[in-house]
Order: structure tokens, then sequence, then C-alpha cells
């Protein structure tokens, strides 16, 4: 049975958590600069330090987190981003434990988010051509599993109550990269700063113009007449 979904409110603060600095950008960049420009706050989490996103061992370890802190923060800017959290996993190895579902808990108690993006934790592999990056399935688990049971829950973790981090719900939920969307936005308006935002991650691209040729060959869609648009797609799912 397919349920009608209703019309996607506007929401107060947005919340993206991602696994690495770039998959924000990637994921959900336009509907983020989108929904800044009607003024929802956003607030961007990066679990990982993105410490292995480099083959150059020329640049030390130190070196490549902070310029794909400064990466991300500048992506950030462009899409209106109002605050980044880095949260220092090791790239590469993110476990969905015990430990890291607390503190994710403790951001969602402290930020109060109506909405939270996340990453597919069911994609294993998508097409005949991409293993998706293991980070990536085990931060959408860890995002899932703090929203629920946990962060709605005054049981789970009676340390954060004690600290006055009152449980906390959110009103959506949208996943994605998934292959069977139930949700898409038009980001067409947008696709340049999209663009503009994913180009500023240049320790992670070899070619940004070659980049920029892929994205747009790749996400555009011609509607009837012809006309390019680009949309970002979700699994979105609502909570009353
Ligand atoms: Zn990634």
């Amino acid at each position: 049975m397919t349920e009608t979904p209703p019309e996607a409110p506007k929401f107060e603060h947005v919340l993206v958590i991602m696994a690495h600095p770039d998959d924000a950008e990637f994921c959900c960049g336009g509907t983020v600069r989108m929904m800044a420009s009607e003024g929802t706050k956003i607030t961007y989490i990066v679990l990982t330090n993105g410490d292995k996103g480099n083959h150059n061992l020329a640049v030390t370890v130190p070196q490549l987190v902070k310029t794909r802190m400064d990466e991300q923060r500048a992506a950030a800017k462009i899409l209106g981003v109002n605050q980044v959290i880095f949260m220092g996993e090791e790239d590469g190895f993110l476990e969905p434990n015990r430990e890291l579902r607390r503190r994710v808990v403790r951001h969602i108690r402290s930020l109060k988010p109506d909405l939270v993006i996340c990453q597919n934790p069911e994609a294993y592999f998508r097409g005949s051509g991409y293993i998706n990056h293991p980070d990536h399935r085990n931060a959408g688990l860890v995002v899932i599993e703090a929203l629920f049971p946990a962060a709605g829950n005054p049981m789970f973790f009676p340390d954060l109550l004690a600290e006055g981090l009152e449980p906390h719900s959110i009103k959506e939920l949208w996943v994605c990269m998934v292959d069977d969307p139930n949700h898409r936005i038009d980001v067409t308006d947008v696709f340049d700063l999209k663009v503009a935002a994913l180009r500023q991650h240049v320790s992670q691209f070899d070619d940004l113009d070659e980049l920029e040729k892929w994205l747009r060959e790749r996400w555009a869609e011609a509607d009837e007449a012809g006309v390019e648009h680009f949309f970002e797609s979700y699994t979105r799912m609502w909570f009353t």
C-alpha cells in the first residue's frame, strides 16, 4: 500500500548528518541551499575527519584534516549553512556503536531539529560499478538508531537527561542516495551553487572542470519540452 505523502512543511531547523566532508554537497546541497534561502536554519554534522581522502603521502594527516575542514566550511558557506560540527571519527572505520550513538543523540537533543537528512544504511552497492563506502552506510545506521528509539526516549542515556538534554523527536527524516525515492526536489535553480560548493573540495578531485562536467551530465533530466532539470531524491518519512 502506498501512502499519499503530506505536503512537506517549511522546516525550522534542518540537521544534515553525513560521514565525510563533501557528502552533504553531493546528497542534498541543492535542497540545503533552497531551504536556507527560505529562512530555515541549517546545521551540518560531519562524523569523520576525512583523513583517508587522499593518495598523496607527502600530505600529512593533520594537514589533510585541516584542509578538509576548511573545504567543508567553504562549501557550507556557499549553501547558507549556519553551523558545521565535526565529530572527528576516523575516516574509513566509522562504527555505529553505542558511544557514537550517544554522541549523536546528544547533538539531536541539543539542536532540536525538525528535519534530519542522512545517508542510506542499506546501500552496499549501486548499479554495476559503484561500491558504496562503508562509512556512508554506517553513518546512516548510527543516525537512524540515534533517532529511534534513543533520542526521543528518556530511558536512553539518562546521563544526557541529567544534563538537561530532554528527549526530542523530529518531524521528518529524509534518507538520500536511495534507488526508489518517494520525494524529489527540483534543485535546478540552485544547481550552480551546488556545483560551486562541490568545487570547494579541491583536495578530493584531480580536475574540478571534469567533476563539473560529470555532475551536469549525470544529474540532468530533460523534461517534455527538452529543458534540463536537476533533482535531489530521498526516501521521505514523516512522523505524526
Ligand atoms: Zn563520503
